[in-house]
């Protein structure tokens, strides 16, 4: 890093190399990730702050801070009177009054700051004497001003003046200005002129994009509205483009590997879906077909599969999950021990979950000579739980426990090592190194939105032989989104929910309604139902603390639940920070109903399942997406019984309400992930920057023209060089480009 070899290309050279950084910058930098020039240029300004918030001198307002604009003049350094330290002044005038500045300890402002010049001055406004005045203000000169601004500075016009001041992203010591500045220095260097721009000069054209040497300039330093806007087009263009680029890149390499065939007979399916105790809806038969036609093909499935909440996704997992361990691999024919099958990974993003479908498969596989084993980072488990090789003898569900036993992680690996072990179901502690499988055929990743592509591809890489990969996900996202996101995907949609289930009663509650809804909730729980309090995750951190302090909290709402409101009913809490232990136990108190309502944070919006629980109530809604509502409001459409979603927000905006509205007037999940995209912007879709897409790259995700050309360029591309040999700088770029997480 420190020698400038001509090898080191400019963006990666250390912000040091281009400025002074003071010993005290070092930290605040690393906080903002700016380390090189490529870092800081990439720090795209927010907002432009222009002139309107600018004041005239007339206007301002002793303690409050101000920016205005104005002449300089009557400069002057000396000693102060009282303490007799080092300063300097002037009078700042616009054509309503002036203003008196005042530097202590910073004389040499004086000599910076030509006498008469024009400038920008921001500080705190007080009283000194006859004059309003300001201490210690920043200044800038702002050097000949354009005439508009000129025009309204002196001649009174009140229209704002145009100036565009980049505002960025900032922290102690690392100001917009100081960035500003160390911008203007990477502009000067004649290095930065030769940064070479990834994307083909033919895209860039077609789709009338700056060059990335432009396109950082106007970001920067826009001369008009339009230079930021096409600037930022082209950022968000590329961001977009490289992602798609990668998948296609993923998925081609896909098409060129081996995969078990699979072709169970269609008899021995029905046989196993006919012990359903439901029968499956179309939409389901149609998505385990299109996953049984994967599996003959001979290359790897990625197929997503995406369904509402409650549409019975797992019923897929387990029916095709059937057909894996029923086939034996093709090399080994020969009979020698009744566990040679293929094997099956599910993984799941909580425990809880994960334990869930541990249970939910052992209720479709008892009656088979299946073995299951559970992994976790606080256990293992397997089924049956006597030991005796996988045969049909064992204990086979009768104990209270559904027939499973703990077992030590060192003896289920061993299991999954020699095949015995069918079916593998657990966390992210699938994909650890010492997890070896004797012929893993199939990967089911459960909401798999929470999982990044090389998470997902880790594990289907596991193997020799590459496995068939099914994600599946409830939560609904936009077209744009999903095809960015998923491009290396083929799509498989459940859109029908079960027949007999009555469809849910959404109620947007305001706060004089409160009491109320309370008695209609003690009616249900009194005809034995139980009841969900979503309270907004006050766990994790939150970016705006400020608010955080009004937002309810699961510990306090569940005490004055019992103190006031529900005196006579069994309470208790489950949030992501308690130990996977109580969280288990909360959750099986739950499901035994020894728990009557369960206060919780979000963690209970993916996949657990009690449906005996039907009403949800949840609190500071305006602080969720309505697909993350959606979600939450699946968790009680599990059952016959009517089901009940309480929305209650804190929020007295009219915007809030039409915006909650929508949960009862979109059709299903998709719309709401449309509606949330339009209103809250898409930085907030489902909930912050968990789909790993900045800003400015969700700014494409708006467009799905902009989505389209992305992905038709990228599919060119790869199709007829899928390694970018023609194109090494895009190559370099996408190569090193880091893997989005989403946790
Ligand atoms: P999700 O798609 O949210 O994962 P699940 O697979 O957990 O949904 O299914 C939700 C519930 O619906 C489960 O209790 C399951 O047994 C039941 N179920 C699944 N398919 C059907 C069906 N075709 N008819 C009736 N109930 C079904
Ligand atoms: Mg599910």
């Amino acid at each position: 890093m420190s020698e400038k070899q001509p090898s080191i290309k400019f963006i990666d050279f250390p912000l040091s190399s281009v400025i002074r950084i003071h010993p005290d910058q070092i930290s605040h930098l690393k906080k903002l990730n700016l380390h090189t020039v490529g870092d800081i240029l990439r720090h795209f300004p927010t907002r432009y702050g222009g002139t309107s918030e600018a004041q005239y001198v007339k206007d301002l307002i002793v303690g409050q801070s101000a920016t205005i604009y104005g002449r300089i003049g009557k400069l002057k350094t000396g000693k102060s009177f009282k303490s007799h330290k080092a300063m300097a002044e002037g009078i700042v005038s616009d054509n309503t009054g002036s203003l008196k500045v005042v530097w202590l300890h910073q004389p040499y402002i004086a000599k910076l700051i030509q006498e008469g010049s024009l400038v920008k001055v921001t500080g705190k406004v007080t009283k000194r004497g006859e004059y309003n005045g300001m201490m210690n203000p920043e200044i800038e000169s702002v050097g000949v001003l354009p005439d508009q601004i000129g025009h309204n500075l002196f001649a009174g016009s009140e229209q704002p003046i145009e100036h565009f001041s980049p505002v960025y992203p900032e922290t102690k010591g690392v100001t917009s200005k100081w960035i500003y500045h160390t911008l203007q220095r990477i502009f000067k260097n004649p290095l930065f002129e030769t940064i070479e721009d990834p994307i083909p000069t033919e895209i860039l054209k077609k789709y009338n994009l700056p060059g990335l040497v432009t396109s950082l300039i106007w970001i920067h330093t826009p001369q008009k509205e339009s230079d930021a806007q096409v600037a930022r087009k082209r950022f968000s263009f590329e961001e977009v483009f490289y992602i798609q680029i990668k998948n296609q890149q993923v998925r081609a390499a896909a098409q060129k590997e081996k995969a078990y065939v699979i072709e169970p007979s269609s008899k021995h399916l029905k046989e196993f879906t006919d012990r359903f105790p439901f029968a499956l809806t179309e939409s389901q038969k149609k998505s385990t077909k299109d996953i049984l036609d994967d599996f003959k093909k001979g290359t790897p499935m990625s197929r997503l599969l995406e369904g509402d909440v409650g549409s019975g996704k797992t019923a897929v997992a387990a029916t095709t999950a059937y057909g894996v361990v029923t086939t034996r691999p093709k090399n080994k024919e020969s009979k020698t021990q009744d566990f040679g099958n293929l094997q099956v990974a599910y993984m799941a993003p909580t425990e809880i979950l994960a334990k869930q479908h541990f249970e939910s498969f052992i209720t479709y596989f008892k009656h088979m000579p299946i073995s299951i084993g559970f992994i976790s980072g606080t256990g293992c488990r397997k089924f049956p739980s006597k030991v005796n090789g996988g045969g049909l003898g064992g204990n086979r569900g009768t104990s209270g426990n559904n027939g499973w036993t703990d077992i030590s992680r060192a003896q289920l690996l061993k299991w999954v090592k020699n095949g015995e072990i069918a079916i593998l179901i657990g966390t992210h502690a699938l994909i650890q190194k010492t997890v070896e499988f004797k012929d893993l055929a199939y990967v089911i990743i459960d909401e798999q939105h929470r999982f990044g592509t090389m998470q997902r591809q880790k594990l289907a890489r596991k193997h020799n032989v590459t496995p068939h990969l099914l994600s599946m996900t409830a939560t609904p996202i936009p077209r744009t989104l999903a095809l960015t996101l998923y491009g290396d995907l083929d799509l498989s949609l459940i859109d029908q929910m079960p027949t007999g289930r009555k469809p849910i009663i959404t109620e947007i509650i305001t706060e004089p309604k409160r009491e109320a809804t309370y008695e209609k909730i003690k009616q249900e729980l009194r005809d034995g139902r139980q009841v969900y309090v979503i309270c907004p995750r006050i766990e994790e951190a939150d970016p705006d603390k400020e608010q955080a302090l009004n937002v309810k909290s699961v510990v306090e709402e569940a005490k004055r639940l019992k103190e006031k409101i529900f005196k006579e009913w069994n309470i208790d809490i489950l949030h992501s920070k308690m130990k996977p232990k109580e969280k288990d136990a909360v959750m099986g108190q739950f499901e035994k109903k020894e728990i009557d309502i369960l206060v919780a944070t979000s963690v209970v919006e993916v996949g657990v399942n009690v449906p005996n629980a039907t009403i949800i109530l949840i609190e500071g809604a305006e602080r969720f997406g309505l697909s993350q509502l959606h979600q939450l409001r699946g968790r009680v459409i599990r059952s016959n019984h009517q089901a009940y979603c309480y929305v209650l927000s804190d929020s007295k905006s009219d915007k809030t309400v039409e915006r909650l509205k929508a949960l009862n007037t979109a059709k299903n999940g998709f719309e709401l992930s449309e509606i949330d995209l339009k209103l809250r912007g898409a930085g907030e879709l489902y909930g912050g920057k968990q789909w790993g897409i900045t800003d400015i790259g969700m700014e494409a995700i708006k467009n799905i023209k902009m989505v389209e050309a992305a992905r038709n360029e990228a599919q060119i591309i790869v199709k007829e060089d899928s390694t970018l040999s023609a194109y090494p700088i895009l190559k370099q770029t996408i190569d090193t480009k880091r893997e989005i997480h989403f946790e």
